[in-house]
């Protein structure tokens, strides 16, 4: 702390992003990157890439991206935004969007970054609990709010809702903005996109982190009417112009030209997901039904900290939550069906499993 801050930023409590460690031979399942590389375009775009284009500013509006989201799903490129990852896309949407007069609406156990964004902007927000089962119920959502924000799937849980149930929330919240985080909803959830034609009031957001293997490239977009991509534009270009930069939108692109190989890497992460899950509750494990490329798990007879810790001396590293109700879960991504053998084979020999 120090008296030169803002003094808004004294009491600041930053998001923290899981480890990055430089260790050799570690099995790291603990920030749910894609096990795969990216698609072999973005390679060949990456390697191609005149460095001599350096000298010049990117396209402050990444158009040809654009242009490419908006064809993968039918939609117009006013409807499509981009930013610096979507950590970069919430956070502008929060600015935009979600500080109202009323308290916004957001799930108590989601992804911890909202709270952050929800301090930094003195937003006003009422928290509502998942049900015992971990799920989000979005009839508790039906009550006045001056926007409302969850993601689906929901993480750390790793649940979905179904369209049908956005559909009806949508039907009766039709006075504020209802954003859907869809950061994993590629591993096997309905996305939102086919619902924002008919709602005014929907933003879905997406990142190429995870599914699309760019974590490193920064890559986030959201889709809505074009009222509310154009106040994400307005704090955009009066925040940063130039978000992302020249190598991740040519690699954006290059990534979304190979429907194949997105679709088949997607089947591998899915079945390695299967299987995981299977031989997590045969040692016992109580493992929530996952639409994403992690499962969250816990066990009945040790607790996710002593878990997390036989795991990591181990040299495989999860994901631990100390927020009550959850922390006696931990979060496992799905990496390779090696990775998770060795998961699971070093598991089995601890002397309670
Ligand atoms: N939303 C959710 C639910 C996430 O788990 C993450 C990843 N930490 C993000 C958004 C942000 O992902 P990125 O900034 O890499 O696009």
């Amino acid at each position: 702390m120090s008296r030169f801050w803002s003094p808004s930023i004294q009491s600041l409590v930053p998001y923290t992003p899981g480890e990055q460690p430089k260790v050799d031979g570690l099995i790291k399942l603990n920030t749910n990157e894609n096990p795969y590389p990216p698609a072999p375009g973005v390679q060949q775009v990456l390697a191609g890439f005149d460095v001599d284009r350096l000298r010049l500013y990117p396209d402050p509006d990444s158009g040809e991206l654009k242009r490419a989201l908006a064809d993968t799903h039918g939609l117009e490129t006013h409807q499509v935004f981009v930013g610096n990852g979507s950590d970069e896309v919430l956070a502008l949407t929060f600015m935009a969007l979600l500080r109202q007069p009323k308290a916004i609406l957001v799930p108590e156990t989601t992804y911890s970054f909202y709270d952050v964004y929800i301090d930094l902007y003195d937003i006003e927000a009422q928290h509502l609990p998942l049900t015992a089962d971990f799920r989000i119920d979005l009839e508790q959502y039906r009550q006045p709010n001056g926007g409302i924000i969850f993601a689906n799937p929901n993480a750390p849980t790793g649940i979905s809702v179904s369209l049908d149930e956005i559909r009806t929330l949508l039907d009766h919240n039709t006075d504020s903005v209802v954003v859907v985080d869809e950061a994993y909803v590629d591993f096997g959830a309905d996305s939102a996109i086919a619902l924002i034609d008919q709602y005014p009031n929907l933003l879905v957001t997406q990142t190429f982190s995870k599914s699309r293997s760019l974590a490193g490239l920064r890559i986030g977009c959201a889709f809505g009417h074009p009222e509310l991509i154009e106040a994400l534009e307005r704090v955009k270009n009066s925040f940063n112009s130039y978000p992302l930069d020249m190598l991740a939108q040519a690699a954006a692109v290059a990534s979304l030209q190979d429907e194949t190989y997105f679709r088949a890497h997607l089947d591998k992460v899915m079945a390695t997901r299967q299987w995981t899950t299977e031989a997590l509750q045969t040692l016992g494990f109580d493992v929530l039904p996952s639409h994403t490329n992690f499962v969250f798990a816990s066990h009945p007879k040790l607790s996710g900290a002593e878990l997390m810790s036989y795991l990591r001396e181990r040299k495989i590293l999860v994901r631990h939550f100390t927020k009550p109700g959850i922390d006696n879960h931990l979060r496992i991504t799905i990496g390779t069906d090696a990775e998770m053998q060795a998961l699971i084979d070093c598991l089995q020999q601890h002397p309670s499993l």
